[in-house]
């Protein structure tokens, strides 16, 4: 996982484990990198947009007044029920061990147990080699 720190969107999303960032074609360089030729959701996400993250020195939602708010509940929601992880559990891992720990474990858990690459939260497999952990 390479700028495996940079990878860490401000919602708690780990982007080296989603589909779009480890896919060889139009490839999403992850949250903190985007440009304008990526796609047009996460160029427009709301959370990414938000004028409240301004003000957040660390970078992460969990600094917010209004962390955790609405959008970001209705998001760990719909990763919790589909892609059996979350961001509210992310942010508050990142607040209490710093993000280098999280990094580490983010690392151990997505890694492929046959090649040693990433399993993609999205899609329940190995991008490298297609294996399906059990
Ligand atoms: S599509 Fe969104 S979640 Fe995926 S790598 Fe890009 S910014 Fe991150
Ligand atoms: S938690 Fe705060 S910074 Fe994050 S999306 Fe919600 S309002 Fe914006
Ligand atoms: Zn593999």
């Amino acid at each position: 996982m390479p700028d495996a720190l940079e990878l860490m969107a401000p919602c708690g999303m780990n982007c080296g484990i989603c589909m779009a960032y480890l896919r060889d074609k139009k490839k999403c360089p992850g949250c903190r990198k985007l440009d304008p030729t990526a796609a047009v959701s996460c160029v427009r996400c709301i959370i990414r947009n938000c004028e409240a993250l301004k003000a957040c020195q660390s970078g992460f939602c969990y600094e917010c007044a209004k962390y955790p708010c609405l959008r970001l509940r209705q998001l760990d929601k719909r990763y919790r029920t589909k892609y059996m992880m979350s961001m509210l559990e992310n942010l508050e891992y990142i607040r209490e061990h710093g993000l280098s720990a999280f990094v580490e474990k983010e690392r151990e858990r997505w890694r492929c147990r046959k090649c040693g690459g990433v399993i993609s939260c999205h899609r329940g497999y190995c991008f490298t080699c297609g294996e399906r952990p059990a």
